[in-house]
């Protein structure tokens, strides 16, 4: 079973309107909005708009059109960026964590795009 959603997270406020955010994209049934703290010069993250705690849960849980959104959400802001590459762009990395091992702050599905600079190793030691 799911890990229980907490419709008090902080990326359900933002869905609500409840808090303000640094919106850079919306379709049918994605939101993306810029990260509070930037860890590359560009660093989206990208949500589903419905209540999926993590991308197991999303897989799991959403309809295919949800899904089919997400993913092209996050292909769209990645050009929107200018970090797709081809045509310019540098390249970007996609990432999402989830639950304890995964260090994930905020229980609502989110998937991080980074770029705009050379990213590194993908992991980095554990601490
Ligand atoms: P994580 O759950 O560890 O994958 O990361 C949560 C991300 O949410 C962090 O990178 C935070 O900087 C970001 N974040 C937290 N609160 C806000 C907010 N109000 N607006 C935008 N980004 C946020």
């Amino acid at each position: 079973m799911s890990q229980a959603y907490d419709d008090q997270n902080v990326f359900a406020k933002i869905l609500r309107g409840e808090i303000p955010c640094n919106k850079v994209l919306e379709t049918e049934h994605s939101f993306a909005f810029h990260d509070i703290s930037q860890q590359a010069p560009v660093h989206v993250l990208v949500i589903p708009k419905g209540a999926y705690v993590s991308y197991d849960d999303f897989a799991l849980n959403a309809s295919e059109g949800e899904i089919v959104d997400f993913t092209r959400a996050i292909g769209a802001v990645c050009r929107e960026m200018g970090v797709a590459p081809g045509n310019g762009g540098g390249g970007f990395r996609m990432i999402s964590n989830a639950g304890e091992a995964g260090v994930q702050e905020v229980p609502h599905l989110h998937v991080h795009i980074t770029g705009g600079r050379r990213l590194g190793r993908m992991l980095p030691k554990a601490d």
